[in-house]
């Protein structure tokens, strides 16, 4: 089973650091809270430093469980 849960994921920009967090969304850039990482536009950048959302890895990927 999975631990991950749609819409509590946390995705981590490659270049800079930056956690995108579905919670809390980028309220700054139009994302409300609370939207999925695949609902989020194509168009949106990293607010820290403008990185595509190709960028982005899950944060889970550098987490171990427990
Ligand atoms: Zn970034």
């Amino acid at each position: 089973m999975s631990s991950v849960i749609p819409g509590q994921r946390r995705f981590v920009c490659m270049l800079c650091m930056y956690v995108f967090d579905e919670a809390l969304g980028d309220p700054d850039s139009g994302i409300a809270p609370g939207t999925l990482w695949e609902d989020v536009p194509d168009d949106w950048y990293c607010p820290k430093c403008g990185a595509a959302k190709g960028y982005f890895e899950p944060e889970a990927r550098f987490t171990t469980p427990g």
